[in-house]
């Protein structure tokens, strides 16, 4: 004990150098606090009050230059370091399951240039999401990620994970609004990416940082892609009685390369729960929203023939009434009161795949998670949200309202659903995952997604790595 207590004051005294005595926090009830993100697992364990591994550390650096130094301080001691953005990750991500030194990215938040003419914005990763968007918005631009998590979320966050936002079908995922990057790697070498993401002088190795969920480094400051404030912004709803047409509609939209800005398409179960509860609409059938921005004449125009595709689908227009009534209120589904929540057991198991597949895959996964734990009333509900030219995300959710109390028990129950909607989801061509990363949560999939890619991909972590520093145990790394 002393010995350890010995090891744990040379790594603080040499923390306290970089950073300063005042930048690092060993309380108690702080360790508490970052010992979960938004995950399930983690907070139900507290929420039975049992306790979860902390961090021994808590650094709040003020540059990349001291990212730097921690990371030589970490492979000289052989300690882990996680990065953190808001905490806001549903996969357990940002967790600090062998202890070690977390490093809180929040003190990084300076705005250091908006250029008006690129239309791009550069800042440091630690910034809040919704404080970079109100800046932005005082020049009429906007950064078009628009996840429901802006307001506790960072610019590292949205771009570790390669998050996805409510708008993406038009502008993209985050990752797709990056230029560049500045990293810290795991050996505390800083290295900038080139100044803009589409050239040809060598292999994109950017991409490498995005997905990697702090397990590659850590970034420090990124150059992103912004856009004007739309001019206008239009919002209809469409209700389908088969969502078989709802999807066909969908696809229709996206492969006439038609621009909504959103498609979200509840499917008859979530329009029943979900919609009915939250946005009080009461609709028998799969409810579309539809939206269109930018310059009014051409969303206008894009509007109709969405609309004329969706009729010749049997869709019935509802309006722009219950479209807008969506946006105003998207975010209370994530919210309290009317989130999921404890002591409910939930999932978002989303997921993504080409349209040939997209439907099969939610129909196979809803029967093999409601067959299998029918005696739970589980219930199985998704959207599908994020459309591409190529296919869909499907946003799909496992809700259990009476959950075993026992922690253990549940944690059991919670990861047998995984595994039967993950097996359901890898043998219809689907992705373990869109946009909420693999974190811990999916870490145990890693393996069977990539096949013989992986060992490629552990090789790629050891060159990086070399260590095992950075943020073990997640992406199926460190292990
Ligand atoms: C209410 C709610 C709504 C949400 N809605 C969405 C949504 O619409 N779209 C979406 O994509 N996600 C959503 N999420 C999930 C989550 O908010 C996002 O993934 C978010 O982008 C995470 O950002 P963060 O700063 O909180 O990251 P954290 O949770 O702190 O970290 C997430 C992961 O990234 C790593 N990381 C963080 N910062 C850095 C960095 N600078 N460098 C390297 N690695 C880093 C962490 O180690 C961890 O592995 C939602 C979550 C909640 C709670």
């Amino acid at each position: 004990m002393d010995r350890d207590r010995f090891w744990l004051e040379m790594v603080r005294s040499e923390l306290e150098d970089i950073v300063g005595a005042h930048f690092i926090n060993t309380d108690e009830s702080n360790k508490l606090i970052y010992s979960t993100d938004w995950s399930w697992m983690p907070q139900m364990w507290l929420d039975r009050g049992r306790l979860l591994m902390g961090p021994d550390f808590i650094v709040h650096p003020g540059s990349t230059e001291e990212i730097a130094q921690i990371m030589e301080v970490a492979n000289k001691y052989r300690i882990p370091v996680i990065p953190w953005g808001g905490g806001s990750g549903t996969q357990g991500g940002a967790l600090p399951l062998f202890g070690g030194i977390l490093v809180d990215m929040k003190r990084m938040n300076r705005i250091l240039e908006i250029d008006e003419v690129s239309l791009t914005v550069t800042a440091e990763a630690g910034i809040n999401g919704q404080q970079l968007e109100w800046a932005l918005n005082e020049r009429g631009l906007t950064l078009p990620h628009y996840p429901a998590s802006a307001n506790c979320a960072t610019l590292g966050g949205y771009l570790a994970p390669r998050g996805t936002g409510t708008i993406s079908t038009k502008y993209g995922k985050a990752e797709d609004m990056v230029l560049s990057m500045e990293i810290v790697l795991p050996t505390g070498e800083i290295i900038e990416t080139p100044p803009v993401p589409r050239h040809a002088a060598g292999p994109h190795w950017m991409g490498l940082w995005l997905g990697a969920e702090g397990t590659f480094g850590i970034i420090t400051k990124a150059t992103m892609q912004v856009d004007y404030l739309p001019e206008s912004r239009r919002l209809r709803a469409v209700l389908f009685r088969d969502l078989s047409k709802g999807i066909e509609a969908g696809r229709q939209i996206m492969t006439r390369r038609l621009h909504p800005f959103v498609i979200r398409l509840y499917d008859p179960a979530s329009t029943a729960l979900r919609v009915k509860a939250i946005l009080g609409y009461e609709f028998d059938g799969a409810y579309m929203v539809l939206g269109f921005d930018g310059d009014p004449d051409i969303a206008t125009l894009e509007e109709e023939k969405a609309l004329a595709l969706c009729a010749k689908l049997g869709g019935e227009d509802l309006g722009p009434e219950p479209g807008w009534g969506w946006w105003h209120h998207r975010y209370d589904f994530y919210y309290p009161p009317k989130n999921l929540k404890l002591p409910w057991m939930y999932g978002t198991t989303e997921t993504i795949s080409t349209y040939d597949k997209i439907e099969r895959l939610y129909w196979a996964e809803k029967e093999a998670v409601e067959t299998t734990y029918a005696d739970w009333n589980i219930r199985f509900i998704g959207h599908f949200s994020h459309w591409f030219h190529w296919g869909a995300m499907l946003y799909s959710r496992f809700i259990v309202e009476n959950p075993p109390q026992e922690a253990e028990e549940a944690l059991r129950l919670h990861n047998r659903i995984w595994s039967t909607a993950m097996e359901a989801v890898l043998a219809n061509g689907g992705m373990i995952n869109e946009h909420h990363g693999v974190g811990l949560k999916l870490a145990r999939y890693m393996r069977r997604q990539y096949g013989s890619a992986w060992p490629f991909l552990l090789r790629l972590k050891k060159a990086i790595d070399p260590n095992g520093i950075m943020n073990p145990g997640k992406v199926g790394f460190g292990f």
